[in-house]
Formats: C-alpha cells, structure tokens, sequence
C-alpha cells in the first residue's frame, strides 16, 4: 500500500501550495525538494550583510477576474502568515535618446490614468476602453470556466454577449492597442511592462498582456516584508501544521508508472516512494526525460517539444555601504529602454534595448542594515542570447564585464556614483538559474506565451495537458503562465482536482 496519498515534487510556489491544499484536505502528503531549503525562485540568499531577494520585483494579484482567487486569498484560506507591503508608484520609465523620456506612472487605476494623461494627453479615453474590455474578458472567461470546457460553450453566446473576447482573444498586443486607437507613446509607456511576461508586444497574446496590467494597476503591486524566502518558510510551516512532511535535500531521479502508464511513485534518495496521486511542480521536459519511455504518450512528449521554452534573466545583486538617499535613487522600479518601441526593445535586448533597476529599501525601508541600500539589475535573457562557445574559465570575466557595463550606464544616466559604493556584488546568469532550478536553459518562465500556447488556449484545451493519470502539473510552466501567483494558482487549482478524484475514488 502507498505510504502517502500525495506526492508533490519540487518546493517552488506551485509544490508549496499544491501540498499545503492537500494536506489541508486531510491528505497524507509528501513533499520533495532538491535543496536544503523551499521556494525555488522564491528564496534569498546572504552575501555579508546584506539578504537578497533573488527573483522578485513585485507581486500582482494575477487577474481582475472576480472568480480568479488572489494569491493572498489563498495565502490566507491555507493559514500562511505573511506580511505585504503595497507600492505606489507602477514604475519610473526613462527611454534614451533624441525620442526619449522620463516618466513615472502611478498605481491604482486613476493614478494610472491620471499619470498616463500627463504624459501622453489624449490617452486617458483608449487605456478606459482597455480596462472596460478588460472586464468583459473576465466576464468572458467566467463564461468559459462554468460551460465546464469547449463542448458546453454555445457559440452563439460566446459571439453576441462576448463579441469583442473572439475578436481579440487571438491577437497580439500590438494589434490590441492598435485598435485601441493608442497613439505611439501611449503604447510604448502602456507596453513596459512586456519583459515580464518575455515575448515583444507583436508577438504578446493580448489577453495575457492586458490582465496583467490591469491586475497590476488596480491592485497595486506589493512585496513581501519577510522577503521570498519569509513566504516560503511560511507556507512551510502551513503544511507541516496540516501534517505534511517535507523532505529537503532528496532530487527525484525517477517517475515511476504502473503498467497502464498511470504515475504511481518516485524515485529520490535511491528509495521508490510510492502514492496514489503525483503533482509535479518540476517542469514536463524534465518529467519526461525523468520517465521509461515506454509509459510516456508520444502526444505528452509532442507538447512539450512543440512548446519554446521561456526566458531567462542575468540579475545583478548589488549591497551598497550608503543609503538610497546618499546614492540619489528615489524609486523601486526604473524600466530603462533604448527605443520608445518595446518590439525594438526585444530586438535590441543583447545591447541593453531593456533592463530594469530595482531599489527594495523603497518599498521595504529596513530591507538592509542601517546606512546601507540594495539595488538589484535585471536584464532579460533569451534562447540563443547567452555565448554558447563561453568557455568555464571565461565566466567569470563575461558576466563581471556586463554587471559593470549596465552599473556604469546606470551612473552615467542617472548620474550617481555606485561603483565606489558596492559592498557585496552577485551575479547570476541563465547558467545559475540552469542550475538551481534545474530548469533547461535556465528558464525562469516555463514556456513561452504563443498565439498558439497562450494562458487562453491553455485554459480552453485544460485537459490535453493532463496525459498522465494519476498526475498534475502546476507551478510557472503549468496552464496560468509564469510568474508568483500563477504557481500559487495553479498549485491549488492542481490539488482541487487531485482531492476531487481522491474522494471519488478515481
Ligand atoms: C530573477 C527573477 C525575477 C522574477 N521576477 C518576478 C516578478 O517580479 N513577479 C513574479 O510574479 N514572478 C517573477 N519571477 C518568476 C517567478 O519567480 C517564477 O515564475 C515562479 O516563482 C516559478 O514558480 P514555480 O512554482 O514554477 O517553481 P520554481 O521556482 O521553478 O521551483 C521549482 C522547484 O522544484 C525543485 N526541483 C526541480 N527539479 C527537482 C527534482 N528533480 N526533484 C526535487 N525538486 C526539484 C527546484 O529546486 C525548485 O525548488 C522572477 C523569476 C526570476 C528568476
């Protein structure tokens, strides 16, 4: 017999709350994690004095859609005790050269539009119409979800009551805002925050754009006040409460099937570990390679390889030895663009098109021992960006070079002094991230947003991802996309479906 109901691989946000929702059903749960510590990208790590916060610039609360369960809902629901701290300000964009700019937009709606109509006068009546569509795509996907899947939708509804969803479901942002009728510079502040999702507007699916705008500026975006790793250890000790173990330091090196193909257990620590239900927070390209041939359908096995994998980040982490005020900085997120166009951005990324700066004494003040600040540099990184040819002993030498080209741009723009500043220096690259999260190429984002493989589609075709009985996925790479409360929703959507069939004895 099974020692567990449930075993959950790999402690990012999606295990975390995909375990924490089983053991709080009353499940025997198991969760296993390859480090000595939880969270995946949501951790932090030490340099002297300084606590870094490795992957995250601010949380959203994922949707405006009233049915979506927010991140701290579900923190709540799960008992997970940690604190928030809201943001004002959406972000500072300042754009180089003879079209450039400098700009900051404000947070919540109307401080959004009022920012906005500021900056770009005449805007204020296509970004309304953005938002108002907004809420008929919830409406539309509130529609969607209680039709229980494509075969229930009627399509004549889905053409007379949800018209403009059809129409824009499939398009890129640039058409979206195109539509719009959004002059150039309206659209160039409102696409900033395209690196964060990782594709350039012309190929962006609009609806996962806009909802993450949306959900950004009305919900205002927020930080942890225990950093990543606080929210980790919290969510930790929420499952154990319910019951459940966590064993750290034990990789799964094997999924194991019965003969139907159905997942029956694991393999960590040479041990076979078996139990009725898997949930998978590891991505499928791992599964698969992780998994006998023999029990894995070729449709599962098409999927993943059809699917581009997402992007990655090099990050430099910086503890300065003067506060923000000392240095001259005075905001949390600075977006730096090279062109006003964020598809020129994307094009020129290699040679600084984009990269943001990050304060977190902002937002959290005593983020960093007194007298002293943080500044985390984030420059987005995709397939084929990183030099395949770099040999191991010119590592080093590469990514010290490029920290010190984005600090001196950073100086020279602002015009500040950091170098003489740097207390601790880190610098991570899609190499690191390879590493950490065992993720291939280092992706921090799972899978690309296509117009083919987009949150929509993924949703509407929800159980061609399912091919394994017994097992779900959930975490960045799952249905929902990439990002913090996408793991968090997806961990417990994953759970809700494992517990219904559990009950049913399925
Ligand atoms: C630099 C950076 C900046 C980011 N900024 C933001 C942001 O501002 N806002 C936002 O919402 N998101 C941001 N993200 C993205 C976000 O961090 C991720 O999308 C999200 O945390 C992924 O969660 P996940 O559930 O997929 O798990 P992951 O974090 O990918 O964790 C997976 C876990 O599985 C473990 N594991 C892997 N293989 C095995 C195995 N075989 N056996 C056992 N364990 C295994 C890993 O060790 C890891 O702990 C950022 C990410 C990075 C790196």
């Amino acid at each position: 017999m099974e020692k567990y109901d449930v075993i959950v691989v790999g402690a990012g946000n999606g295990g975390l709350c995909a375990a924490t929702t089983c053991a709080k059903a009353g499940y025997r749960v198991l969760l296993l994690e390859k480090h000595n510590l939880p969270g995946g990208c949501a951790t932090s790590f030490v340099r002297g004095r300084f606590e870094f916060e490795p992957s995250l610039h601010e949380l959203c609360d994922e949707s405006t859609n009233p049915r979506m369960r927010s991140m701290k809902q579900i923190y709540a629901d799960l008992g997970i005790d940690t604190k928030f701290l809201r943001e004002e300000m959406l972000y500072r964009v300042i754009c180089k050269g003879p079209n450039g700019y400098d700009y900051r937009i404000r947070a919540g709606k109307e401080g959004f539009l009022d920012s906005m109509e500021e900056a770009c006068p005449g805007s204020r009546a296509p970004l309304n119409t953005m938002f108002e569509l907004n809420y008929l795509f919830d409406a539309a996907q509130i529609y969607m979800d209680d039709c229980g899947g494509v075969s229930g939708m009627n399509p004549i509804t889905l053409i007379t009551k949800y018209g403009d969803f059809i129409r824009a479901a499939g398009n890129s942002t640039d058409k979206f805002l195109d539509a719009l009728g959004m002059d150039d510079k309206t659209k160039s502040l409102t696409n900033t925050y395209w690196g964060y999702l990782g594709d350039p507007p012309r190929d962006l699916n609009a609806m996962h754009f806009i909802s993450l705008l949306a959900a950004y500026v009305e919900g205002k975006p927020s930080m942890p006040y225990d950093r990543s790793h606080g929210m980790s250890l919290a969510a930790v000790k929420a499952l154990q409460n319910y019951g459940g173990e966590v064993w750290y330091n034990s990789e799964v090196t094997e999924f194991l099937y019965d003969e139907e193909g159905a997942a029956i257990g694991v393999v960590a620590n040479d041990e076979k570990i078996y139990a009725k239900k898997i949930i998978s927070n590891v991505i499928p390209n791992n599964v698969l390679n992780l998994s006998d041939n023999k029990f894995v359908k070729k449709s599962m096995r098409k999927l993943a390889n059809a699917r581009k994998l997402g992007m990655s980040i090099i990050t430099v982490y910086l503890g300065l030895d003067c506060t923000m005020e000392e240095l001259g900085v005075d905001d949390y997120s600075v977006f730096v663009v090279k062109d006003p166009d964020a598809n020129v951005q994307y094009d020129q990324r290699k040679d600084m098109g984009l990269y943001i700066v990050n304060c977190l004494n902002k937002t959290i003040p005593d983020a960093s021992p007194e007298g002293t600040c943080m500044l985390f540099f984030t420059i987005p990184s995709f397939d084929g960006d990183f030099p395949e040819n770099l040999k191991p002993q010119d590592y080093k030498k590469y990514k010290n070079a490029l920290a010190e080209k984005y600090i001196r741009d950073y100086e020279e723009l602002l015009g500040i002094d950091i170098m003489s500043h740097i207390e601790e220096i880190s610098v991570a690259t899609p190499v690191t991230f390879a590493r950490y999260l065992s993720t291939p190429n280092g992706t921090i984002y799972g899978y690309m947003s296509q117009s083919w493989d987009n949150v929509i589609n993924r949703t509407v075709f929800k159980d061609l991802e399912n091919k394994v009985k017994n097992m779900r996925f959930c975490g960045g790479h799952s249905l929902r996309g990439d990002g913090y409360p996408s793991g968090f929703i997806t961990g417990e959507m994953m759970a809700n479906e494992i517990i219904a069939e559990l009950k049913e004895g399925k």
